[in-house]
């Protein structure tokens, strides 16, 4: 009755690992995208011996469903590990100079990082009555809970440097939805935790850091090849309109105009796409898609000499808290991280500046970017040359920012969604922005359209449904 089960918009890590899931089931799916190239933010670039990341860089798992994708779509053989020195330490900025992060709990205690108040502060948190209003942000329900130091030292420099976002801004239960939700259900952190810990001991899935044999385009790549999709590039979405059985796609092609009619259709752009193909169907819901704010990023890649640099580089790199006032949010020491990311006796530093904590940094030019950067890095690191290699990554919209009543705007948009059928928005301005809650999302929905599309028996199999397990 339609062209195609399932039509998505955006072939960003989003929409090509929800069209996995959904190939998995046996459920005929085409994505559209605008670019030439798959994958959206995700590019590894090959420059010198140099392998650069303009977004993601690695994945951080600890979530079953990740781990059978990669396994499933044959990407075991091609993961590339955390190096061992990479796993030993991660290094904060601390009143001008690199101090070794606590990698576990009983570490911050006897941590110099932190004073005795600080410690004290911390060990209280079990006793602190769970509250908070709704819309608190990362800086309240930190504080709240575990004090201004936990907040200064560990959440502010977390939030800026790998979200790019305020903490004073960001919503608390949508930047930290696990911390939040152990306060929900156990009363406090620390008793989640420990609780969290017996209860899960059977089924858990242990942390595993990793990227792929030529980066993270190595998984975009490997998902758009997967037998059943149908990907097409060159395919910019200009209208989206109601259809006898479900819904038409109009898009601009190199070869003219092309649509095609999909009984579902979701929507994996970033929020401005999704809220300007949305205006004439839905003014109130692109209005609040139209609300989310982006921020920029410049992400500076440089090549030295490892002879030229003094630190051991012994760990992932560092971030920089804002009392610190550096002109970058962190600095991640790819070839430690990585075994093949430099040529051999060559270091590959990676500088992220920009966000929401100085956005204005992200508009520098390619000299100050450089310079500034350089400035800040040779105290630190004890640089002795100059970068053999330069490469320079912008992104005006880098990533969505969960400031304000986030988590509201999102019941909002859930809700206004009810009234088109059929309609799916889902992308990482919705429910987490890393890969890894990405193919957690895409799963999520995969399951929930393969409801929907058995209950109208439109040619799906119950057998294939089947293989897509429960949520967990
Ligand atoms: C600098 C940086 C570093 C990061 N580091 C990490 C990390 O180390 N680990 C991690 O897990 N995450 C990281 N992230 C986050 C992660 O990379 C992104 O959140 C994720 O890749 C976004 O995927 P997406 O599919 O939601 O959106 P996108 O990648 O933006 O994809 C959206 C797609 O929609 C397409 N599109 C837009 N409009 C249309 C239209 N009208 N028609 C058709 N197609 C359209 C776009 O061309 C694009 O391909 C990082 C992000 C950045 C920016």
């Amino acid at each position: 009755m339609t062209d195609t089960d399932v039509l998505i918009i955006g072939g960003g890590i989003s929409g090509l690992a929800t069209a996995w899931w959904l190939a998995q089931a046996g459920v005929s799916v085409q994505v559209w995208e605008a670019d030439q190239r798959m994958g959206g933010k995700i590019k590894s670039h090959q420059q010198d011996g140099y392998l650069t990341e303009r977004a993601a860089s690695l994945l951080m798992n600890f979530r079953p469903e990740v781990a059978q994708l990669v396994h499933e779509a044959g990407l075991d053989e091609v993961k590339t590990r955390r190096t061992s020195q990479a796993q030993a330490q991660r290094y904060l900025l601390h009143h001008g100079q690199l101090q070794a992060l606590p990698m576990r709990i009983g570490g911050l205690l006897t941590s110099p990082l932190w004073s005795l108040r600080g410690k004290l502060r911390l060990l209280l948190e079990p006793f602190i009555p769970a509250g908070g209003r709704d819309d608190e942000s990362v800086s309240q329900f930190i504080r709240r809970r575990l004090g201004d130091e936990m907040l200064e030292k560990a959440m502010e420099p977390f939030v800026a440097g790998t979200l790019s976002a305020d903490p004073d801004l960001a919503s608390a239960g949508a930047t930290l939805p696990r911390l939040t939700a152990l306060e929900r259900r156990f009363g406090s952190i620390t008793a989640g935790v420990l609780a969290h810990k017996l209860l899960r001991r059977r089924t858990a899935c242990s942390t595993d850091t990793f990227s792929f044999r030529g980066g993270m385009s190595t998984l975009a790549n490997t998902l758009a090849c997967t037998p059943g999709l149908q990907i097409l590039s060159n395919r910019r979405v200009q209208e989206v309109t109601p259809c006898r059985h479900g819904w038409r796609v109009t898009a601009t092609t190199p070869g003219g105009e092309r649509s095609l009619s999909a009984t579902h259709v979701i929507m994996a752009t970033p929020a401005p796409a999704a809220a300007s193909l949305l205006a004439s169907l839905d003014k109130t819901l692109a209005s609040l898609l139209g609300e989310i704010r982006y921020a920029p990023l410049a992400v500076l890649h440089m090549g030295l000499e490892r002879a030229d640099i003094e630190h051991p580089l012994d760990g992932t790199g560092f971030l920089t808290p804002r009392r610190e006032q550096q002109p970058f949010s962190g600095n991640l020491w790819m070839s430690s991280l990585f075994a093949d990311r430099a040529p051999q006796d060559k270091t590959l530093l990676t500088t992220y500046l920009g966000g929401a904590r100085q956005p204005e940094a992200a508009t520098w030019s390619d000299t100050r970017l450089v310079d500034e950067s350089l400035h800040a890095l040779t105290p630190l690191l004890g640089l002795k040359g100059i970068p053999v290699m330069v490469r320079i990554d912008r992104h005006s919209q880098a990533l969505p920012l969960y400031h304000g009543a986030h988590l509201a705007r999102d019941r909002e948009i859930s809700q206004q969604l009810h009234a088109l059928p059929g309609l799916h928005v889902e992308a990482n301005y919705r429910g987490g922005v890393s890969v890894r809650d990405r193919i957690a999302r895409g799963r999520s929905l995969a399951r929930h359209i393969c409801t929907q599309l058995q209950t109208n028996t439109q040619g799906l199999s119950a057998d294939t449904l089947i293989s897509l397990p429960a949520d967990r």
